[in-house]
């Protein structure tokens, strides 16, 4: 328990976001982590080199822990910009004194390649900068190389010695790429997720209507303009109406009629074919597409849907009530285009509502 409550102190603590406003959160951490890195080095590189006498060396090793030490503390005081051009510019020049001091063979430079991931994942514009810097990375490097070919280090270490350093700063090196890239790849990751949810639910308000959840108008003229030009089977289009609609705003209010609006946009998903691409179409009209089925057949499902509609009882406080549709259903000829398709579905709509209203035209 009390272990927990330690290590949560530690997280918070390298989590506390010291930056300014308009500063990355997660940069300042990802630069006291690194810190934190490079200050375990320093000390584990502390003990070594005062195992084995070298003194020069100590005194090095002392003063980059004393440095990273400082910028560490610092992180909380300077804001995050501040603090992460210092710890790159000591890391860069730690490096550099580090091949002068024990040479090629401990494998310090492989810090500049953890510099170069770290100043491209933290920003994600300056690309300009980013090239730059990464020029003067290599050409650095290449410099320290050459020197080192022709140059004997400050401090001459032991085969032994030489190859426990190559390992434990290849560990480093490991540590703080991994850490640099796994922090900032989730924050992309995240940043990715969230927006593929922000667009599908963008792409989804798009497309439908936001009382009844049903397709728009927008999307069904989008969705019929693709069925009738890629049509392969029979297609059926219905255009339907709420009868007297208008007499239920009237004598019950308009949030009854919200009411019914809902309940029969269900009906529509329950119990019309699973395929039935259902719309609405404007105020109390709705348009259904029965993508595979011919006019007799979609007659019948209407006629299914029609009397079952007469079972719903709505609650219009006073008194009890229920509705009717009326339907004007078409079949594709594989030949009209959509405003000839619909108008035609418009007239059998008209034509039902003439003849008394609650019926399928076909
Ligand atoms: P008909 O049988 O000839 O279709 O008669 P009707 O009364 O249904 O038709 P009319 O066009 O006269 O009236 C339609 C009504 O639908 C008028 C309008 O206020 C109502 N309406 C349209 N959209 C909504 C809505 O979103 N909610 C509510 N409550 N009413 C709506
Ligand atoms: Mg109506
Ligand atoms: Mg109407």
């Amino acid at each position: 328990m009390k272990k927990d409550s330690v290590l949560s102190t530690i997280y918070e603590n390298i989590c506390r976001d010291t930056g300014k406003q308009n500063e990355s959160a997660k940069l300042i951490v990802v630069v006291r982590l690194l810190t934190l890195a490079m200050l375990i080095h320093s000390f584990v590189f502390c003990i070594l080199v005062a195992l084995t006498a070298h003194t020069g060396a100590l005194a090095f090793s002392l003063i980059s822990l004393v440095i990273f030490l400082a910028i560490f503390v610092s992180s909380y005081h300077c804001g995050t910009f501040v603090s992460y051009c210092i710890l790159n510019v000591c890391i860069l020049f730690w490096s550099v004194m580090n091949v002068y001091y024990f040479g090629w063979n401990i494998g310090i430079q492989h810090f500049l390649v953890v510099l170069l991931v770290f100043v491209f994942f933290s920003k994600y514009k300056h690309e300009r900068a980013k090239i730059l810097y990464a020029s003067f990375l290599f050409i650095l490097r290449l410099i320290l190389y050459y020197y080192c070919r022709s140059h004997k280090p400050l401090t001459v270490l032991d085969a032994d010695f030489s190859n426990a350093l190559q390992v434990i700063n290849s560990f480093f090196v490991f540590l703080s790429l991994g850490l640099v890239a796994y922090l900032f790849s989730t924050t992309t990751q995240e940043m990715e997720g969230k927006l593929i949810e922000y667009n599908r639910k963008l792409m989804k308000q798009a497309n439908t209507d936001t009382l009844t959840g049903l397709y728009n108008r927008r999307r069904t003229m989008e969705y019929l303009d693709s069925l009738l030009k890629n049509a392969e089977s029979q297609i059926s289009i219905c255009l339907c109406d709420i009868d007297h609609f208008k007499r239920v705003n009237d004598t019950y209010g308009h949030d009854v009629g919200d009411t019914v609006l809902t309940t029969i946009a269900e009906a529509f998903r329950k119990r019309l074919p699973p395929d039935t691409f259902v719309s609405r179409w404007g105020g109390e009209e709705f348009l259904l597409i029965f993508p595979r089925l011919n006019g007799d057949e979609a007659g019948t499902a209407l006629e299914i849907f029609r009397q079952k509609l007469r079972e719903i009882v709505f609650d219009g406080g006073s008194e009890k009530f229920t509705i009717s549709l009326t339907f004007g259903l078409v079949e594709y000829d594989f030949h009209s285009d959509i405003t000839t398709v619909l108008k035609e579905a418009d007239e059998k709509l008209y034509i039902g509502k003439e003849s008394g209203r609650d019926r399928v035209i076909f």
